[in-house]
């Protein structure tokens, strides 16, 4: 029998959350300390220690002996290293101690680090400093081994930021701060900040851990290089919401207790498309605190599926022929007074307001589509977009019909009737009552309007939700920046007429961006290029349009990340694309000389043995000959091209130029490998399974 468990109890007991510094700070330190966390004031000393004190002491009752300043490097991953609280005394022993000082800033060696040329190895120093809005919390990689995490952010000496974290910090006061504006000008006299929410929805696949650790390919790259379609995928369409096994239910009741824990807020589970397939998603939270969270998602995941003798996949694309794993990253805005932006609301003002927002995403979306879909652009990513069950590589926007109506009549200039002369017509009075729950979903857009939210479903299941986030709240500053400017230049007197002067414009200028649709369609296709959006198929090309000046233009503007941080980060990504692939095709090589060769030489003896015994016996082996033709003749086919990848591979690296190099991988190891794989999965379908060296396709979606 399982334990009863008390969520409320549990939930947030490892986090050293508001509730637990009302208990143990005095009165004044957590009233500056609050003052720090909501208003971004600088933290003095002696507020620190006073505040370290009392978090060292709640870490050690929890079993603490370790504190470690958590970070997110541009890996992708997050990165920690352990201290101890220990302290020697004059007479031999140990004190447990922990600073303000040792709190509020770390100087990890971080040389090993990619800083894509920021930071020259011999000044390895990179600093860590404490991101008080993220609260702390505590991690138990072993029984009994528990850690205190402060999340921080990770800068170098001469403060360029060599993180995921600090521009997206950045990022947030941005929107925050045009927001503001915006919301002043449309004449809201009391908020003080605005917040980008995010609730990520993480899809992941869950196979049997006998079968992953006899496959090369998933143990390195976290996907199958080879394996043939078996007879069934997921055409019968029984697993998507279909019934929780056992095995997965007892997982995922483990993996909400953990998470909870650490005060994340898991609330959906549920089975996935593909077999094997599944998703979590929790409820939102503030952008940063949702990124950390979803870091810890993913390591919690993979962590306790060991604990059940499974393996979660985090990849995009494990198995050819099924769907792959994305992250829907739900954004929206919210005032410091608890108001979702994005919420159409009942009364015209209100929808008025909305209207402005939803066409400064409108705006944003359309003129920097490309940097979405850059944001989105990793190695897995790339054999997922485009595919037919995800989104297509062209950003649009899904509004659904009935917003779109609305939009686009206030962009033809209709007259709106007014009900009464004190409502305001802000173009708004011609709304009909939205329907709260927008249920129109369109499940093939990139980037749809769900109701009260953007869902923007492009982002890797892989990724950090922080790039795509990063990019989202600092298209949507300019966009609310050029807005709030005409507001402001409007006065209060011509605010209603000036409003729908903005969505009849954003709607003239950027209404291409809208498509309600098939985005799966080979004519969305033709007529996205007839509308001019981009279509920006690789991962490799898409990473181009961070670094391009217009972009470094924008994240100057609203001091997100410098042209050195855009172009270092631009430099890493690519070179990170070229490991992965060349690990990849190692992989592949490596598979098909020490296990594919082998095997299906063996089985070309046992057929030759056969065809002889049979000679001397009696007929003329007519089956076992054409089989032996045809196994011999892929294993030909095979070895030629296994000759191929690995010189692929060895031009590639030759390639001075990081770009050139990237695109070289890509256009020519990629495909040198997909050939490759093509023969050996037509092998396994002709030999015998019992001499195949790994698990099908099968053993790991089926036999869970
Ligand atoms: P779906 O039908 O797409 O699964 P849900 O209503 O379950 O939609 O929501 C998906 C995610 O969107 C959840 O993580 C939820 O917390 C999040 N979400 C809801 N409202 C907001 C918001 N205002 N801002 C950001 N995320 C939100
Ligand atoms: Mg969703």
């Amino acid at each position: 029998m399982t334990k009863q468990i008390d969520v409320t109890e549990i939930f947030g007991s490892n986090v050293f959350n508001d509730r637990v510094m009302k208990e143990r700070l005095p009165k004044d330190t957590y009233r500056a300390l609050k003052k720090t966390i909501q208003e971004g004031l600088p933290l003095s000393l002696e507020v620190a220690n006073v505040v370290a004190s009392a978090m060292k002491d709640w870490a050690i009752e929890k079993g603490a002996t370790h504190y470690t300043h958590w970070f997110q490097p541009l890996t992708g991953r997050t990165a920690e290293k352990h201290d101890s609280f220990i302290s020697p005394t004059e007479d031999g022993g140990v004190i447990m101690e922990f600073s303000g000082k040792q709190l509020t800033q770390g100087e990890p060696d971080a040389s090993s680090f990619p800083s894509g040329g920021l930071r020259s190895t011999f000044e390895a120093r990179g600093y860590t400093a404490w991101d008080c809005t993220s609260p702390a919390f505590l991690k138990t990689d072993a029984p009994g081994n528990v850690t205190l995490c402060i999340p921080t952010a990770f800068c170098s000496y001469t403060s360029e930021a060599l993180d995921k974290k600090t521009p997206l910090l950045r990022s947030m006061e941005a929107v925050s701060k045009q927001a503001v504006r915006v919301l002043k000008a449309l004449g809201n006299k009391t908020v003080t900040r605005v917040t980008s929410t995010v609730g990520p929805e993480q899809e992941y696949f869950l196979i049997d851990k006998k079968y992953y650790d006899q496959r090369l390919d998933l143990i390195v790259s976290g996907r199958t290089l080879f394996g043939a379609s078996g007879p069934k995928g997921q055409e019968l369409e029984d697993q998507y919401f279909g019934a929780i096994k056992d095995r997965v239910a007892a997982f995922m009741r483990d993996l909400d207790v953990e998470l909870w824990k650490m005060g994340i807020s898991s609330k959906t589970k549920h089975n996935e498309v593909a077999p094997a397939q599944y998703e979590m998603a929790p409820i939102f939270s503030t952008t940063n605190i949702a990124a950390d969270h979803n870091q810890l998602v993913m390591e919690t995941m993979q962590k306790v599926a060991l604990r059940h003798d499974l393996v979660c996949l985090l990849h995009e694309k494990p198995f050819a022929g099924v769907n792959g794993s994305g992250k829907h990253n739900n954004w929206s805005l919210a005032t410091s007074e608890g108001v979702n932006l994005l919420e159409p609301g009942r009364t015209p003002a209100e929808n008025g307001q909305f209207l402005i927002f939803v066409s400064a995403l409108i705006m944003a979306v359309d003129r920097h589509a490309d940097k979405l879909r850059a944001s989105c652009g990793n190695p897995g990513n790339d054999l997922r977009l485009g595919a037919n069950e995800a989104p297509p590589a062209i950003i649009s926007i899904f509004m659904g019909e009935e917003l779109t109506e609305i939009l686009e009549g206030i962009a033809k200039g209709k007259k709106v009737a007014n009900r009464s002369q004190s409502v305001l017509h802000v173009g708004v009075d011609s709304l009909p009552q939205l329907p709260k729950d927008n249920t129109d979903r369109n499940r093939t857009s990139p980037f749809a309007f769900t109701g009260n939210k953007f869902e923007f479903r492009m982002v890797g299941s892989s990724a950090s939700i922080s790039g795509p986030s990063i990019v989202i709240n600092t298209i949507v500053s300019e966009a609310l920046d050029e807005i709030a400017t005409r507001l402001e230049k409007a006065g209060k007197h011509h605010i209603y007429k000036e409003s729908e002067a903005i969505v009849r414009d954003a709607m003239k200028k950027h209404g291409r961006i809208i498509f309600n649709g098939n985005n799966y369609s080979e004519i969305w296709v033709a007529e996205a290029k007839k509308r001019g959006l981009p279509n920006i198929k690789t991962g490799v090309e898409a990473l181009r349009y961070m670094a391009t000046p217009e972009a470094v233009k924008l994240f100057e503007k609203y001091k997100v990340l410098s042209r050195m941080e855009l172009h270092s980060r631009y430099e890493i990504y690519l070179e990170h694309y070229i490991k992965h692939v060349n690990i990849e095709a190692q992989a592949a090589v490596q598979m098909v000389k020490k296990q594919y060769l082998p095997a299906v030489i063996k089985f070309t003896q046992q057929l030759a043995k056969t065809i002889g015994q049979l000679k001397v016996a009696a007929g003329p082996a007519k089956v076992q000959k054409e089989l032996l033709g045809k196994v011999s003749g892929l294993l030909e086919s095979a070895a030629a091209k296994l000759e191929v990848l690995e010189a692929a591979i060895k031009k590639a690296h030759a390639i001075q130029d990081v770009e050139k190099r990237a695109e070289a991988f890509r256009d020519k190891v990629v495909v040198a490998a997909s050939d490759l794989r093509a023969d050996i999965d037509a092998l396994e379908t002709i030999t015998p399974l019992e001499l195949w060296p790994v698990p099908s396709y099968a053993d790991m979606l089926f036999k869970l």
